[in-house]
C-alpha cells in the first residue's frame, strides 16, 4: 500500500510518503509558514529536492501543494494522488476515548474535538489536517494514530494523581502520557533487534528530544510514563520545567505579580535546561559546547538532566519489577553519547556496564553495554511516521 503520513501542527505539515511493502520512505517534506507565505521543502528518494517559497493561505493550499508536487511528472513519486491507499494522521490527544488507532469518521472528529480542551494548541492544528485531506481527497481512506493511545494501558494506580477522585470523574484530570508512537515503535524495534519476543521482556525507552519522556513498557504494554496530563510532567526538558512543586507555582506568581497564564509560559517556554542555564541555550549541542569551555551553568542544567532521566529510570525499573532493556532515542537520546554515560553512571546497581567504544557508535540501532551488563543498553533512532504508516497499513487492512 502507498501511505501518505500527514502531521500537521498550527502553521506546519509534515508528510512523508511511505510503501507499506517494503517499508520505504519514496517522498517526504514539509510545509511551513502557513497562513504567513508558505515554504515548501521537498525530497525525494530518488535525490530530487526542492526548497521554495509558494504561498499558502491555509492547510488545504498546503495539501494541495504537497499533492501537485507528489503526482508531478517530472518532481512527483506517483501518477496520480489516488495512487495513495491511505492517510495516516498524527494526532496528539485522544484522550480516554482512543485506545488504538482507528478509521477517522465524523464520529471520531467529533470525538477528537471533544478532546480540544485537553490538548488546545494540538488537536485543533491536527484536525485541520484531517480536514484539509478530506476536501481534497474525500474517497481517500485516513486513519488516526494517537499520540496518547500506546499509553492506556497504564493502570489507574499509575495515571491518578493524588487529587479527590471527583476531578477524575468531573474533568478526567488524570496522567496521559505522550509520545505513545515513538515509544511505541522504540519499544519494539529494540527487542526485535535484542531478538527478544516483545510479549515477554521489560523495556524503558528514554526519549530525549526537546521534549522529553521516559516510559515503561512491560510485556508489550505502558506500565507508565513520565509525561501526565499535559507534556509537562516529568523530565527537565529543552524548555520545559517537568516535575515541580504546585506549591512553589503560587509563590511565584505572588512574588512576581503574575496571572496563571504568564506562570504556564514560563513553565513551557523559559524553563527546562533553557532556564537553567539562564537563557544560554535550550539545544543540547551548545550547552555541551559551553561545558567544554568552563560554563557552570550550562554544566548544571546538563547534570540536573542527567540526574532527573535516571531517578526516572530508577523508579520505573522498580515499577515493573525490574528491567531488561533501557532504550536511548530522540535528537538528544540518539546522539549524545556524554549524557548517555552520565544516565549509565548512576544505574551501576542495576548490573549495568557501558562499552565506551560502542557508546560512540552512530547506527540507526545499536547496543552500548557490554557482554557483562545484567541490563541491555540500546540507542535505536526513533521513526514516529513509519509507526504511523504501519499502523495506517494495519487498519486499513482489517477494514477493507
Ligand atoms: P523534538 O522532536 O522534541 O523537537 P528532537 O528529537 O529533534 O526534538 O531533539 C532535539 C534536541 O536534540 C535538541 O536539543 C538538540 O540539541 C539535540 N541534538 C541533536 N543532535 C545532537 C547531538 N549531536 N548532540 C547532542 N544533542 C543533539
Amino acid at each position: 500500500m502507498t501511505i501518505l503520513v500527514i502531521n500537521s501542527g498550527s502553521s506546519s505539515l509534515k508528510f512523508q510518503v511511505i510503501d507499506s511493502e517494503n517499508e520505504e520512505v519514496l517522498a517526504k517534506g514539509v510545509c511551513e509558514r502557513i497562513g504567513i507565505d508558505g515554504r515548501f521543502t521537498y525530497r525525494t528518494r530518488t535525490g530530487i529536492s526542492l526548497k521554495e517559497a509558494v504561498p499558502m493561505k491555509n492547510h488545504t493550499q498546503a495539501v494541495h501543494t504537497l499533492l501537485d508536487t507528489l503526482a508531478d511528472p517530472e518532481k512527483g513519486v506517483i501518477k496520480d494522488f489516488r495512487e495513495i491507499d491511505v492517510i495516516g494522521h498524527r494526532l496528539v490527544h485522544g484522550g480516554e476515548k482512543f485506545t488504538g488507532s482507528v478509521v477517522i469518521t465524523d464520529e471520531v472528529t467529533q470525538a477528537m474535538t471533544e478532546c480540544n480542551d485537553l490538548a488546545p494548541l494540538h488537536n485543533p492544528a491536527n484536525l485541520v489536517g484531517v480536514e484539509a485531506c478530506r476536501k481534497l481527497m474525500p474517497d481517500t481512506l485516513m486513519v488516526g494514530v494517537f499520540d496518547t493511545a500506546f499509553n492506556q494501558t497504564m493502570e489507574p494506580k499509575a495515571f491518578l494523581y493524588g487529587l479527590p477522585y471527583r476531578y477524575y470523574e468531573r474533568h478526567r484530570i488524570r496522567r496521559y502520557g505522550f509520545h505513545g508512537i515513538s515509544h511505541k515503535y522504540v519499544s519494539r524495534r529494540a527487542a526485535e533487534f535484542m531478538g527478544q519476543d516483545p510479549g515477554r521482556v521489560k523495556t524503558i525507552v528514554c526519549h530525549l528530544g526537546n521534549g522529553a519522556s521516559i516510559c515503561a513498557v512491560k510485556y508489550g504494554q505502558v506500565v507508565d510514563n513520565s509525561m501526565g496530563f499535559t507534556p509537562l510532567e516529568g523530565l527537565v526538558m529543552g524548555t520545559r520545567c517537568g516535575d515541580v512543586d504546585p506549591g512553589a507555582l503560587e509563590f511565584l506568581a505572588k512574588k512576581e505579580n503574575l496571572d496563571f497564564a504568564q506562570v504556564l509560559d514560563i513553565l513551557n517556554q523559559e524553563s527546562g535546561v533553557l532556564g537553567i542555564s539562564k537563557n544560554f541555550s535550550s539545544d543540547f549541542r551548545e550547552l555541551k559546547d559551553a561545558e567544554i569551555k568552563y560554563n557552570d551553568q550550562a554544566a548544571l542544567a546538563r547534570e540536573i538532566f542527567a540526574y532527573r532521566v535516571a531517578k526516572y529510570v530508577g523508579s520505573y525499573a522498580a515499577a515493573m519489577n525490574g528491567v531488561d532493556n533501557i532504550v536511548f532515542t530522540a535528537g538528544v537520546g540518539e546522539n549524545d553519547s556524554d549524557i548517555r554515560m552520565e544516565i549509565c553512571s548512576y544505574l551501576e546497581y542495576l548490573g549495568i556496564t557501558i562499552d565506551e567504544v560502542k557508546n560512540r557508535d552512530e547506527a540507526e540501532a545499536f547496543r552500548i553495554s557490554d557482554g557483562s551488563s545484567r541490563v541491555n543498553v540500546l540507542v535505536i533512532k526513533t521513526n514516529e511516521e513509519l509507526e504511523i504508516a504501519r499502523e495506517a497499513a494495519e487498519v486499513a487492512r482489517m477494514y477493507h
